[in-house]
């Protein structure tokens, strides 16, 4: 059983974006990058799912500019088997990137496809439910428990009410939520080890899909400053605010 998971390079979570000065963009020259941690959960449970002897092999796919090889030479370190470099250095909105997802998936026909809930760069929630719609395959999104069993995948999925199980037919694809579980820490050993496998960059444009973006950046700007809070002396002064001020009861 092959298991495909989609892995971003993003903005380190810890890095606070600071805005161009011409209001172009957010300046992303000299940050810290990393891969998406939605992704890393995707990641670990591919591997968490060979190492039970379910998948035979983990293939991770990255869409990006040959930077993100880093990323997929992390995904290597955790424990998958190879890794393709979709490349291409046009900015991806998610549709393109479940078109190319969706044509490397017709030529490596896996059983599973892994994506995170979201990117936390655009935060966007969009690229697993829109390769599905492509492939014209089931989908559970929002995963915190996936289970393989003969030809399907149950999937707990966090939803407003709580936890809904599903049962999907394979090929499906599954988006990873936050407590699906905790990706291990990448080891020097298996850093040296990920050196020596297979990482394939391939052109995006030799899959012949369309990953032109409709949209365009018209302005970026900082949101407006908080201004600052009162601190009041009692129940009676906050409940006149309420009344008086905010006009809310
Ligand atoms: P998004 O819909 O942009 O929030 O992204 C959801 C998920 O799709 C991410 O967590 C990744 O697993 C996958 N994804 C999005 N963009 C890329 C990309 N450029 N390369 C690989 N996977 C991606």
């Amino acid at each position: 059983m092959k298991c495909l998971v989609a892995v971003k390079r993003v903005v380190d979570y810890n890095v606070k974006v600071q805005v161009k000065s011409d209001q172009s963009d957010v300046d992303i020259a000299s940050v810290k990058m990393s891969m998406n941690p939605f992704d890393e959960i995707a990641v670990e449970q591919a591997v968490r799912l060979k190492e039970a002897g379910i998948v035979t092999e983990v293939l991770a796919v990255s869409c990006g500019s040959v930077a993100s090889q880093d990323v997929l030479r992390t995904a290597l370190a955790m424990g998958a088997d190879r890794a393709v470099l979709l490349q291409t250095d046009e900015s991806l909105q998610p549709l393109a990137v479940a078109k190319l997802l969706k044509a490397l998936a017709d030529r490596e026909k896996p059983d599973l496809v892994l994506v995170g809930k979201q990117a936390i760069d655009n935060d966007c929630n969009q690229t697993g439910q829109m390769l599905a719609a492509l492939a014209d395959w089931p989908q559970a999104s929002f995963a915190s428990e996936v289970q393989i069993e003969g030809g399907c995948v149950r999937v707990k999925r966090e939803v407003d009410a709580g936890l809904e199980t599903v049962e999907l037919d394979l090929p499906a694809v599954v988006t990873a939520d936050l407590r699906l579980n905790e990706p291990r820490y990448v080891t020097l050993p298996n850093i040296m080890k990920a050196k020596k496998k297979p990482l394939d960059v391939v052109p995006a444009a030799e899959l012949d899909v369309d990953i032109r973006s409709g949209l365009s950046v018209l302005r970026v700007a900082e949101p407006p400053k908080r201004s600052g809070g009162v601190k009041l002396p009692d129940i009676a002064a906050l409940l006149d605010k309420l009344r008086h001020e905010a006009k809310v009861i």
